[in-house]
């Protein structure tokens, strides 16, 4: 197949990029660093079958030749990074589908979507189902990513009724691994990072909240299988695993051996209560469940915050060493 992965220098889509090229794809990244870094895709430009093209998706994109697979990734995930950039978040859930869709009508491509979680906005039901419509502050400050992935599934469900169109709405719940941005403002990267530097964990509110954790490799394996299967509706990827973030906190602490003592912090606006996926329809559909353990997946993500640290650190002592030093 030859597959555009927009969003693809991101955390999930730079990790689709390699799945797709190691199962023996093209594929075409489509990327305008907004959240994403050429370092999660840079050991991939030197590949024959991968190609980069630097566009900001919320505009039309035109492509020669054949394509058979567009999967939508591209839009700011973490709320610190939609929070900075609200309009262009609304602009890619909208505009950005709206010309992903349209790249695939013009091919008869297969369509993926990379919904979420926040379409169910600050749930009412638990756990949540497919079938749940969701509980979403529209002109609240997650509105702008919120409404726009429900505007987004609105339009891919338009263009599957009225143009036949083979599409697929994945609902991602929280899914962590390396290539996060130690610094996107998310639970996981900030708790990390904090510990590591040995630095207060920042709970916000009383840290009842929860949430599930999905690692990388299980939510691509999920992601796979759905782009081939004939199935429109939208799919629930996610690890049932929950956790209150403070306990979620401690984990970390215990896991870093970190001495970091935990300090609590006003809770976001409209920050969801609970969250955890029902996986029913992923397990029936898909024969798919989560296969790695939050322990094993912690120390991967571990493993690769360390080297990110190691290298700012050595970055930093390079600047400072006089010149012809090596520190
Ligand atoms: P990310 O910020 O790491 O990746 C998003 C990528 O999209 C970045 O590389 C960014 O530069 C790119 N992008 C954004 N706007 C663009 C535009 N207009 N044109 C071209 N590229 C653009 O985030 P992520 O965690 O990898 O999330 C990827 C997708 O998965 C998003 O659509 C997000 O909504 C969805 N999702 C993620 C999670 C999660 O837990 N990580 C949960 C639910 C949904
Ligand atoms: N959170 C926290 N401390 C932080 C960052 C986040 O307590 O430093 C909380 C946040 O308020 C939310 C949960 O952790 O309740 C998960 O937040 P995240 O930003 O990872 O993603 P969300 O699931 O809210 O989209």
């Amino acid at each position: 197949m030859r597959v555009v992965i927009t969003g693809g220098a991101g955390f999930i889509g730079s990790h689709l990029c390699d799945r797709f090229l190691a199962d023996g794809h093209e594929v075409i990244c489509v990327d305008n660093f907004i959240t994403g870094r050429r370092e999660n895709i840079e050991h991939l430009t030197a590949h024959p079958r991968f190609q980069l093209i630097e566009h900001n998706i919320s505009h039309p994109l035109h492509l020669d030749g054949p394509v058979d697979a567009v999967l939508h990734f591209a839009s700011p995930a973490s709320p610190g990074d939609y929070l900075r950039h609200p309009i262009p978040t609304l602009k890619v859930g909208s505009l950005g589908t709206h010309n992903t869709l349209g790249l695939a009508k013009a091919k008869g491509a297969r369509y993926l979507l990379a919904s979420t979680s926040e379409v169910y906005g600050d749930p009412e039901v638990h756990p949540q189902r497919e079938e749940y419509w969701g509980h979403v502050n529209p002109i609240g400050v997650r509105g702008v990513y919120d409404e726009a992935k429900r505007f987004a599934e609105a339009l891919t469900m338009a263009y599957h009724r009225y143009h036949g169109l083979n599409t697929h709405i994945v609902r991602i719940f929280n899914t962590y691994g390396p290539r996060m941005r130690l610094d996107d403002g998310r639970a996981l990267p900030n708790f990390m990072a904090q510990a590591l530097r040995g630095d207060p964990l920042t709970v916000y509110g009383d840290g009842s909240q929860t949430r599930s954790f999905c690692y990388i490799d299980d939510l691509v394996e999920g992601i796979v299988r759905l782009l081939h299967l004939d199935y429109a509706g939208p799919v629930n990827l996610g690890n049932p695993n929950e956790v209150s973030i403070l306990d979620f906190a401690k984990e970390i602490i215990e896991l870093t051996g970190s001495q970091s003592p935990i300090v609590f912090a006003p809770l976001p606006e409209d920050d969801p209560r609970v969250r955890r996926p029902d996986i029913s329809l992923a397990r029936k559909l898909l024969n798919w469940e989560p296969r790695t353990d939050r322990r094993e997946g912690l120390a991967r993500t571990l493993a690769y915050f360390r080297r990110c640290l190691a290298q700012q650190t050595g970055r930093a002592a390079n600047q400072r060493a006089p010149e012809g030093v090596v520190p």
